[in-house]
C-alpha cells in the first residue's frame, strides 16, 4: 500500500523567501458578533442594510462589539476622532466583518482596523505629519479645469463626479474634500450642482479631443444615484475621443452588496454593452488593501462586473505600514485578488503626503525593497507596480527616482509632460520635484536636522 504523500510546499524544496499556498476564499460569519447575533444572510447580502447599519461612531461601534473589546479602545478611537483623524468614521458591516476581534489585542493589531479605524495610539507620537505635508497634497484641485476635474497627465482626466463614499478611509488622499468634517478638518465643498458640474465635464471632454481617458471618481462613483451615473457614462460614451473610461469604487470591496444589485447590474450591463460596441475599454478600479478584504461577496461583485461586459476590475491598493507593508502580506493580497476574485492586481501607491499619516507612511528606499521583493512570483502581467505619487509630477514607479538624499530622506523626481497648470513654464520639464520620507525612518543626523528646523522660531 503506497501512503499518501503530504503535498510539498515550494518554499519547503526551494528555500524561497515566500511560500504560495492557494487559499480559497470565506466570507467570516458576522454572527460572532454580539450585535449582529439575528442577522440573517439576506440580510448580510442587502445593500440597503449595509448603509443603514454602517458604523459611524464609537456608540454604535461599542454596540456591535459588545465586551468583544475593551474600554480602552473606545476611548482611543474617541481621542483620535477628536484630536487628529483626518476622516469621519464610516465603516460598512462588510468591512468590520473581515476584522479579527477575538481579542483587543487583535483588534489592534488587524490591518483593516488600523486603516479604517486609526485611533490616537496608533498615530506617530513625535512627528504625526511631515512638515512638508498638505492638504491636497496631489494639487488636484489647482489642477481642476473645470469644478472636479483634474487635468494633470496629458491624455488623461480624474473627473470627481462627488465628495463622498459608502466607507471612509483612514488615509484618504482626498481628506480636503472628502466626507463629513472632522474636528480638526473643515471640508471643503463642492459648489455646483451635480448636473451642472457634469456637463461642465462633458462639455470640457467634447472641446478636448486630446484627452482619450476618463477615470470616473469621486468619492465612490457607488454613492452616485445609478441613474444619474449611467446618464453620465452614457454621454462619456458618445464623445468619439474617449477610448478608456474606468469607475473608480473601493465599495466593489468595502460594500461588494451594492454592485451585486440589480438595478445595478443591469445598468452596467447597458453601459458595458455600449462601450463594448464603440470600442471604449471600460474598466473598475478598486482599492483593497488586505487580503483579508477579499471575500467570496468581493470575488462574485467582481465576477458579476466582468459577466455583464465590463472588460477588467484592477485594483490600486495603497502601501501602509502595519497594513501591508511586507513581501508577504503584498503576494498573500495579489494572489488572492489575481486568483480567486478576477481582480488583477495594478498598483500600489505610497501613502501621500497628508496630515497626521506619517505612521502609515513607508521611504521610499522601503517601497523599492518590497517592489524587488515581490517580482518574479505574479503572472508579469499581473505583479503590480509600486508607485509615488509625486505632487505636480504624477506617478513615479519607485526606481524611477532621479537623486535621492538618504540622510534626510528627501528623494528627487522628474517628469517628461507637462500638467494642466503648467503649458507655460519653461522649466517644468527640467525641474526636480522633491518628496519627502517620514522622519522616523531617517538616520539620527537625518532626524536631527529635520528637528533643529522644526525647533527655529
Ligand atoms: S474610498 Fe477612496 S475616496 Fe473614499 S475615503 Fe477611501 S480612499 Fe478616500
Amino acid at each position: 500500500m503506497t501512503a499518501i504523500q503530504e503535498p510539498v510546499s515550494p518554499a519547503d524544496v526551494y528555500g524561497q523567501p515566500y511560500a504560495y499556498v492557494r487559499r480559497e476564499l470565506t466570507e467570516p460569519d458576522w454572527r460572532r458578533f454580539p450585535g449582529w447575533r439575528e442577522v440573517t444572510e439576506a440580510q448580510w447580502r442587502d445593500a440597503q442594510w449595509q448603509r443603514v447599519h454602517c458604523l459611524r461612531n464609537a456608540r454604535q461601534l461599542k454596540a456591535v462589539l459588545g465586551d468583544l473589546v475593551d474600554e480602552r479602545f473606545y476611548d482611543d478611537l474617541a481621542a483620535d476622532q477628536r484630536e487628529l483623524a483626518t476622516m469621519s468614521m464610516l465603516l460598512p458591516p462588510q468591512m468590520l466583518n473581515t476584522m479579527d476581534v477575538s481579542s483587543t489585542e487583535a483588534f489592534y493589531a488587524d490591518p483593516v482596523r488600523r486603516y479604517m479605524l486609526p485611533v490616537r495610539s496608533d498615530r506617530d507620537p513625535v512627528w504625526p505629519s511631515h512638515p512638508h505635508s498638505a492638504r491636497d497634497s496631489l494639487h488636484e484641485a489647482e489642477m481642476w479645469v473645470v469644478e472636479g476635474l483634474t487635468h494633470r497627465y496629458p491624455t488623461k482626466v480624474l473627473a470627481e463626479l462627488l465628495s463622498t463614499c459608502p466607507q471612509y478611509c483612514g488615509h484618504c488622499t482626498r481628506m480636503d474634500l472628502v466626507g463629513n468634517s472632522t474636528e480638526q478638518v473643515a471640508k471643503h465643498k463642492l459648489a455646483l450642482k451635480p448636473v451642472d458640474r457634469q456637463d461642465a465635464m462633458i462639455d470640457y471632454l467634447r472641446r478636448t479631443p486630446g484627452v482619450r481617458d476618463v477615470v470616473v471618481s469621486g468619492g465612490d462613483v457607488a454613492n452616485v444615484p445609478w441613474h444619474q451615473l449611467e446618464s453620465f457614462l452614457m454621454r462619456l460614451l458618445d464623445i468619439e475621443t474617449v477610448r478608456d473610461i474606468r469607475l473608480a469604487t473601493k465599495a466593489l470591496a468595502g460594500l461588494p452588496q451594492h454592485w451585486l444589485q440589480p438595478k445595478v447590474v443591469e445598468g452596467l450591463e447597458r453601459v458595458a454593452g455600449t462601450a463594448q460596441r464603440r470600442g471604449v475599454n471600460l474598466a473598475i478600479h478598486t482599492h483593497v488593501n488586505h487580503v483579508q478584504s477579499v471575500t467570496p461577496l468581493v470575488a462574485e461583485a467582481a465576477r458579476t462586473a466582468l459577466d455583464v461586459g465590463v472588460r477588467d476590475v484592477r485594483n490600486q491598493g495603497v502601501l501602509m505600514r502595519g497594513v501591508n507593508a511586507t513581501p508577504a502580506a503584498l503576494l498573500d493580497l495579489c494572489f488572492a485578488l489575481q486568483g480567486e476574485a478576477n481582480i488583477l492586481p495594478y498598483y500600489f501607491y505610497l501613502c501621500d503626503m497628508i496630515p497626521n499619516a506619517e505612521h502609515w507612511r513607508v521611504a521610499v528606499w522601503e517601497a523599492q525593497e518590497l517592489q524587488h521583493a515581490i517580482m518574479g512570483y505574479l503572472p508579469g502581467y499581473a505583479t503590480p507596480r509600486i508607485v509615488c505619487d509625486v505632487p505636480y509630477v504624477g506617478k513615479r514607479w519607485v526606481h524611477q527616482v532621479a537623486e535621492y538624499d538618504r540622510e534626510r530622506g528627501i528623494s528627487y523626481w522628474t517628469k517628461n509632460y507637462r500638467t494642466g497648470i503648467e503649458r507655460e513654464d519653461p522649466d517644468a520639464l527640467a525641474r526636480r520635484y522633491p518628496f519627502y520620507d517620514p522622519i522616523t525612518t531617517l538616520p539620527e543626523e537625518g532626524r536631527a536636522w529635520w528637528e533643529a528646523r522644526r525647533s527655529r522660531p
